[in-house]
């Protein structure tokens, strides 16, 4: 299930159903896997913060499916948490508008480490406005991104599934492993 370190991380979009309904048996060995590795590498819970620099409010609406009873992330062990300094995990969707860009890079800053940065969907991934003049046109232009999550929106499926790769690259930090991630120069609006 997890995503091959090796290619950065990247979780392609034919390893995570995209369309239609998700399956069953799929979402339980996730969250098996999810559950066993957040408690045996942490001994503790996770908390993501989501940051919308910029999106049309779908991607939103597919995370916080994973709150709810159906998928039910809370006993996987992952929080959702309104404070950057609680958090392990950015997840940010959107294409990063230029207006947002200092202030999604001080909620970044503000996290304590080791830390995650989650791009979720397309416009995060640069795929939707790579040349627009008021966006920055992707997320890793601003944040060092750890994890992309492809999809517009991607299934919630495919959210667990970037939120396991995102174990893997936390368990690597704390463990003092070195990975290359692309760090982004100076913020400018
Ligand atoms: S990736 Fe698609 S669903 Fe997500 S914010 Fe962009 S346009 Fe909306």
């Amino acid at each position: 299930m997890t995503g091959d370190l090796a290619d950065g991380g990247r979780v392609s979009a034919a390893a995570a159903p995209q369309e239609g309904q998700p399956d069953a048996r799929a979402q339980r060995v996730a969250a098996d896997l999810l559950r066993s590795r957040i408690a045996s590498q942490f001994g503790r819970s996770l908390h993501i913060r989501t940051l919308d620099t910029g999106s049309c409010a779908a991607c939103e609406q597919e995370i916080r499916l994973l709150a709810a009873p159906h998928y039910d992330l809370h006993r996987l062990g992952f929080f959702f948490t309104p404070a950057p300094r609680h958090a392990d995990l950015l997840m940010a969707t959107g294409p990063m508008i230029r207006a947002f860009g200092v202030a999604a890079r001080k909620a970044y800053d503000a996290m304590p480490g080791p830390k995650l940065v989650v791009a979720t969907g397309a416009c995060a991934l640069g795929g939707v406005y790579p040349d627009d003049a008021f966006t920055h046109g992707s997320v890793d232009q601003v944040l060092p991104v750890d994890v992309w999550i492809p999809g517009c929106p991607p299934s919630p499926l495919a959210l667990l599934h970037g939120l396991l790769v995102a174990v893997d690259r936390l368990a690597e930090k704390v463990s003092g492993l070195s990975f290359a991630v692309d760090e982004p120069g100076e913020v400018r609006g």
